[in-house]
C-alpha cells in the first residue's frame, strides 16, 4: 500500500534528476515541470499525504521545509518561488507519498486551478 514510485526513486531502483539528498530528505525535478524549475521534496521515510502525518513526523516536516528553501536557493529562485504540497483527492494529489513542489522561473498566478 505505501510502495509508490517515489519508493523506488528513493532506492534509486529508476531513474531521476536528484539535486539534493540527505538521511531524511530527497530532491529531484519533476518529470512533467510546470514551470522553469519544478523540483520535489520528499521524506525518504513513507509518509502517504500530510493529513496521515503525527506528531512525531514533526522534525521531518521542518526539515522537509527547510530543504525546499535549500533547493530554492541553490535553484536560483532568488526572486521567488512557491511551495505546493497537494493532499488527498480534491488537493490533486496523485502519488500518495507526501512531497512538496517547488515551483519557480515564472511569475506564478494566484489562485490556483
Ligand atoms: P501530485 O500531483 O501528487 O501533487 O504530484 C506528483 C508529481 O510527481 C507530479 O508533478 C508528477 O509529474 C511527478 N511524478 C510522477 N511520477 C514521477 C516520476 O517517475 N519521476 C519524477 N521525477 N516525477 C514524477
Amino acid at each position: 500500500m505505501s510502495e509508490t514510485i517515489f519508493s523506488k526513486i528513493i532506492r534509486k531502483e529508476i531513474p531521476a534528476d536528484i539535486v539534493y539528498e540527505d538521511d531524511l530528505a530527497l530532491a529531484f525535478k519533476d518529470i512533467n515541470p510546470q514551470a522553469p524549475v519544478h523540483i520535489l521534496v520528499i521524506p525518504k521515510k513513507t509518509i502517504v499525504q500530510l493529513a496521515t502525518a503525527e506528531s512525531d513526523d514533526h522534525a521531518v516536516l521542518g526539515h522537509l521545509l527547510l530543504t525546499a528553501k535549500r533547493v530554492a536557493e541553490e535553484a536560483g529562485l532568488s526572486n521567488g518561488y512557491r511551495v505546493v504540497i497537494n493532499n488527498g483527492a480534491d488537493g490533486g494529489q496523485t502519488v500518495d507519498h507526501l512531497h512538496l513542489h517547488i515551483l519557480g522561473g515564472r511569475s506564478l498566478q494566484w489562485p490556483p486551478g
